[in-house]
């Protein structure tokens, strides 16, 4: 029964974090959006979910920044008295070929997706385990397990979060939390709308016959939230491209 829990939804003003934290409403989950860029977005996500009757606020954070994830999480936990689950969302892309990469956009793509995931993960436990339970839910991505020419330092970053992903689940699992990883493919957000590649081109190379919506993304989000006996595994949502 999650109803009446707290969830933290990093990444959570636009594509698949926002509506992770619609279904999560949905589900009578009081949710805190954290956004990087675009408040306006983010508070109107939050109104979204405040029509599901559950309490919804928006907080500005780069989730790379270790200090700035302990304080949002202290921030979350005073304002709505405890954190229950955490959806480790937030993700950037800075592709280029590994013979043409910058070291900054090796970095940057490695801070938010890999040690954000880190930082967060570090700022609530220690909440879980005072409330002997939690929930985690990481975004990995295909590119992560399969790799993907271009992309060598975000797939870096998504293989490191199924890395994460066991090694907290093995960790914590006697304390009654759970870590989980999904593993999205082709999903229509803002990420994927400026891509070289031709969409109907996308569509004819995955198994189901189109690219995934968030909300495809958001469901096994919220079945991995809901499952007890789930720990330490990885869910792609790919329409089969990754088979
Ligand atoms: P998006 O670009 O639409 O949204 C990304 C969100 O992350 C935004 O809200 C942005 O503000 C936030 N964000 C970025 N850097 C941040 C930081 N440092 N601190 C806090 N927030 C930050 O992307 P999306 O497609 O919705 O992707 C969501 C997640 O799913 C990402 O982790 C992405 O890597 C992963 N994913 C997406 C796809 C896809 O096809 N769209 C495929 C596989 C995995």
């Amino acid at each position: 029964m999650i109803k009446g829990q707290t969830a933290i939804v990093t990444g959570g003003s636009r594509g698949i974090g926002a509506a992770v934290a619609k279904r999560l409403a949905q589900e009578g989950v009081n949710v805190a959006v954290v956004f990087a860029g675009n408040a306006d977005l983010a508070e109107s996500v939050c109104e979204e979910c405040r029509a599901f009757g559950v309490k919804a606020e928006k907080y500005n954070c780069d989730v790379s920044d270790f200090n700035a994830a302990k304080e949002l999480t202290a921030k979350v936990k005073e304002d709505f008295g405890t954190v229950n689950i955490l959806i480790n969302n937030a993700g950037i892309t800075r592709d280029g070929l590994i013979a043409m990469m910058k070291e900054k956009d090796f970095d940057d793509v490695i801070a938010t997706n890999l040690k954000g995931v880190f930082n967060m993960i570090r700022s609530c436990c220690s909440i879980f385990i005072r409330n002997k339970g939690g929930k985690i839910v990481n975004m990995s991505s295909v590119s992560g397990l399969m790799g993907n020419a271009g992309q060598v330092n975000y797939s870096a970053s998504k293989a490191g979060v199924v890395g994460i992903t066991k090694s907290v689940a093995k960790e914590l699992a006697p304390r009654g939390i759970t870590c989980n990883a999904v593993a999205p493919g082709f999903i229509n957000t803002d990420m994927t709308k400026n891509l070289s590649v031709d969409p109907e081109e996308i569509a004819r190379a995955i198994p189901l016959g189109r690219m995934g919506t968030p909300e495809d993304v958001a469901d096994a989000v919220v079945f991995l939230v809901k499952a007890d006996y789930i720990t330490g595994e990885v869910i792609r949502v790919d329409g089969g491209i990754a088979m």
